[in-house]
C-alpha cells in the first residue's frame, strides 16, 4: 500500500490538514496550472464574480483536491468536498446545490463516475444557476425550477476520456496535473519535514523524493515510514543512506518501483519476449488485477519511459530491461 496513489487512511489521520499547502504559494510546482488559476482568481475577483467552472483532471495524489481547497480560501469562499459515489439519489446532490452560499465551491471527486440523473440535474445548475426538479410521475409530472446562488463546480477526475461531453463543455477551464518533477517533490519532502518536526538532508530529501513517484501524496507517505525508522534507530538527522535503508525495507527501489512493477516488467520481458502484450495477458501471467495494473502501475512506468503502448499492446523498454538488471 505504500506506493498507493489513492488516499489510504493512515494519509487522513496523520496531519493530513497540516501538511496540505493553504496557500498558493506553498502549492509546490505545476507551474503552467499555477499561471493559469492565478489570472482566473484576479479576473473573478475584479469581476467580483465566482470563479468559472473548473475540470481537473491526472493521476491520483497531485494535488487536485489541495488545489480546490486553495482556490476557496484565494476567493474567501467555503468547499465542500464530495465524491460522486456519494451522490447517488437525486436528493444528495440537490441537498448539497442548494446549501450553497454565494461563490461557493463544490468540490465533486470521481466526476466521471457520476450516473445520469445527478449528471442531469448539474446541467441547468452549472449553466443557469437553477435547478429543475420533477414533481410526480408520468403525466401529471410537472418540472419546478428553483433558483441557486452562483457557485463554482471543481470536478476531478482520473479519467477525462469517461467524462461525457455535455458535462465536458460546461467546465470553462479543464486543466491536467502533470507528475512532479524530482526537485520540486524534494521541496516538497523539505517542507513536509519541517512541519513533521523531522530534521534532514538535501540528499535524504532527494532519495525519498525519488522514490515517490511523482506523487505527492506517496512523497509524504515515504518521509513518513522514513522517519519512524530514523526514530526507531536513534538516528539524529535523516540523510541518504538512512532513507535508503529505510525505503529498502519496504522494498520501494531507487526509482520507487515495488515487487509488483517489477512482477508486471519481468513477465513482460521474460514470457511475452518484451511485447507488445496485451494487458488481460499480463494480468493473467501475474495474477494481478488488468483494472489495478492499468490504474495504479502503469500511469508511471508509462510516464518513467519503462512502458510504450502500442495499438497492438504494451511493451518493455530497453530502459526497463536495464534498471531490473541493475
Ligand atoms: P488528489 O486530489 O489529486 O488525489 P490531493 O490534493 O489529496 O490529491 O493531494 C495529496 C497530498 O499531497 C495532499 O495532502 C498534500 O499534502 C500533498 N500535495 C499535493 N500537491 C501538493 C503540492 N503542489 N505541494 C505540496 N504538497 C502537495
Amino acid at each position: 500500500q505504500i506506493l498507493l496513489p489513492q488516499e489510504i487512511s493512515e494519509d487522513v489521520s496523520q496531519n493530513e490538514d497540516k501538511i496540505r499547502p493553504q496557500k498558493l504559494d506553498d502549492y509546490i510546482g505545476q507551474k503552467d496550472l499555477k499561471g493559469v488559476l492565478n489570472i482566473a482568481i484576479a479576473a473573478a475577483k475584479q469581476r467580483q464574480e465566482s470563479l468559472d467552472h473548473i475540470l481537473f483532471y491526472g493521476p491520483p495524489g497531485l494535488g487536485k483536491t489541495t488545489m480546490s481547497l486553495i482556490l476557496a480560501s484565494e476567493m474567501g469562499v467555503n468547499c465542500k468536498i464530495t465524491a460522486a459515489p456519494a451522490l447517488e439519489r437525486p436528493r444528495d446532490i440537490i441537498g448539497l446545490l442548494v446549501s450553497l452560499q454565494a461563490g461557493d465551491i463544490l468540490f465533486i471527486d470521481e466526476i466521471h463516475r457520476l450516473n445520469r440523473v445527478t449528471e442531469e440535474l448539474l446541467y441547468p445548475a452549472m449553466e443557469d444557476k437553477r435547478l429543475d426538479i420533477t414533481i410526480g410521475k408520468g403525466q401529471s409530472a410537472k418540472i419546478r425550477s428553483i433558483p441557486l446562488q452562483s457557485f463554482t463546480l471543481i470536478g476531478a477526475t482520473t479519467k477525462i476520456g469517461s467524462l461525457t461531453s455535455p458535462l465536458r463543455d460546461r467546465f470553462g477551464l479543464i486543466q491536467r496535473l502533470q507528475f512532479y518533477q524530482l526537485d520540486e517533490l524534494t521541496e516538497i519532502v523539505k517542507r513536509s519535514a519541517q512541519i513533521f518536526n523531522v530534521n534532514i538532508d538535501s540528499q535524504g530529501a532527494e532519495e525519498i523524493a525519488r522514490r515517490s513517484r511523482g506523487t505527492p501524496r506517496i512523497t509524504n507517505r515515504l518521509l513518513r515510514r522514513v522517519r519512524d525508522f530514523a526514530q526507531v534507530k536513534g538516528v539524529e538527522q535523516i540523510d541518504q543512506t538512512i532513507a535508503s535503508e529505510a525505503l529498502d525495507l519496504h522494498n520501494v527501489d531507487r526509482l520507487g518501483l515495488d515487487w509488483t512493477d517489477r512482477l508486471v516488467l519481468s513477465t513482460i520481458i521474460e514470457q511475452f519476449n518484451g511485447g507488445p502484450v496485451g494487458l488481460d495477458a499480463i494480468a493473467s501471467a501475474t495474477g494481478e488485477d488488468a483494472k489495478t495494473i492499468e490504474e495504479v502501475y502503469e500511469p508511471y512506468l508509462l510516464q518513467i519511459g519503462f512502458i510504450n503502448r502500442t495499438h497492438r499492446g504494451r511493451i518493455a523498454t530497453e530502459k526497463a530491461q536495464e534498471h531490473l538488471l541493475g
